[in-house]
């Protein structure tokens, strides 16, 4: 190895990249973290409270508990970067990173961890109202609406699903889809259908979202007739997909049907010494916890094999 040539580079700065940052720098690596320009921390940055990472008995901000993790790599010698990297070429021994700035930095291994983004209604308080009501995950926030109206927009399987889970709290689930029949499967609609909580707004998008410090209720519009009427929740959950976050990899490594980066064995790419972690390969699960594990178990398989090339 040459003295400038890293060990490694973590593209990313969520819980993913954070703690493949940990784990690298408590190895020696030394690793260089790109956290990105504008969304530094990640996902949770977003966010409000955070009752479902372990660890903190009564909760944390998202915005803390990313400052905690960025502190605690960079206390063991992680160095982290506010800038984007903007190219790669991860094909040879020597993996090239380029930044923002156009400034080359080359290491022995990458560790990918750009997350996904979650699929937006494109409405003007859609973020503003976003940890207020407006959310985008059923697992993290459903508890928060204990007994409260909801309603789900979207009409494929995940958003069934995100309405079927959250019947468990919300006095009762409208969906709201486009079209007057789901995409979902269909064993997973005739669920949804039978289920005496959930009812359905067809033929309906979102005209806005309404309320001053939380959301109170929502404007439809029917997508045939053109009419509004006003519908009071507590809570709207977007289910409409996500986009991983491939642009820099896109044709560089392998990416399944979705565009998430394929992994095997663990967190290897198809290409030697690039590993992927976190929301950009994961369909199922998009936590922290699960995001974090992936990105320690990214700086371990990056550990061992920078180890099995010494
Ligand atoms: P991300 O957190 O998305 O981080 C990826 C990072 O990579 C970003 O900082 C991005 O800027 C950076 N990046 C991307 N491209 C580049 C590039 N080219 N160069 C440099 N950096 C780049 N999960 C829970 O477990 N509990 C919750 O309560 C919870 N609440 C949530 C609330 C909201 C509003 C949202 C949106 C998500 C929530 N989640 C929650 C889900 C959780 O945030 C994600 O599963 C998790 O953040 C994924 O982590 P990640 O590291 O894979 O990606």
């Amino acid at each position: 190895m040459t003295s400038d040539v890293r060990n490694v580079i973590i593209v990313g700065s969520g819980p993913a990249g954070y703690t493949a940052a940990v784990y690298a720098a408590r190895a020696n690596l030394e690793p260089l973290v790109f956290e990105g320009s504008v969304t530094a921390g990640g996902a949770l940055m977003n966010t409000t409270d955070v009752e479902n990472f372990p660890g903190f008995r009564d909760g944390i901000m998202g915005p803390d508990l990313m400052d905690n993790m960025r502190a605690q790599a960079e206390r063991f010698g992680a160095e982290l970067v506010r800038d984007d990297v903007t190219a790669v070429d991860l094909t040879g021994d020597i993996k090239v990173v380029t930044d923002g700035e156009g400034n080359e930095h080359r290491a022995h291994a990458v560790i990918l961890a750009m997350g996904s983004a979650y699929r937006e209604l494109g409405l003007p308080d859609e973020k503003r109202l976003s940890g207020r009501g407006v959310s985008w995950c059923a697992t993290c926030d459903g508890a928060f609406f204990r007994n409260k109206p909801i309603v789900v927009v979207g009409g494929g399987d995940s958003a069934i699903e995100e309405a079927t889970f959250l019947t468990r709290f919300g006095e009762s689930v409208t969906i709201v889809h486009r079209r007057d029949e789901l995409r979902a499967s269909k064993i997973m609609a005739d669920r949804a259908m039978a289920n005496d909580k959930i009812s359905f707004a067809w033929n309906s998008g979102v005209a806005s979202i309404n309320g001053d410090t939380k959301v109170e209720s929502v404007t439809l519009r029917d997508t045939v007739t053109g009419e509004e009427r006003v519908l009071e929740t507590s809570a709207v959950f977007v289910a409409i997909g996500h986009e991983p976050r491939n642009e820099l990899v896109k044709g560089v490594v392998d990416l399944d049907d979705e565009g998430y980066v394929l992994t095997q064995a663990g967190t290897a790419t198809n290409l030697p010494g690039v590993f992927a972690c976190g929301d950009l390969v994961d369909h199922t699960y998009r936590q922290a916890i699960t995001a974090a594990g992936s990105g320690c178990a990214a700086a371990l398989d990056a550990e061992r094999y920078l180890a099995a090339r010494d």
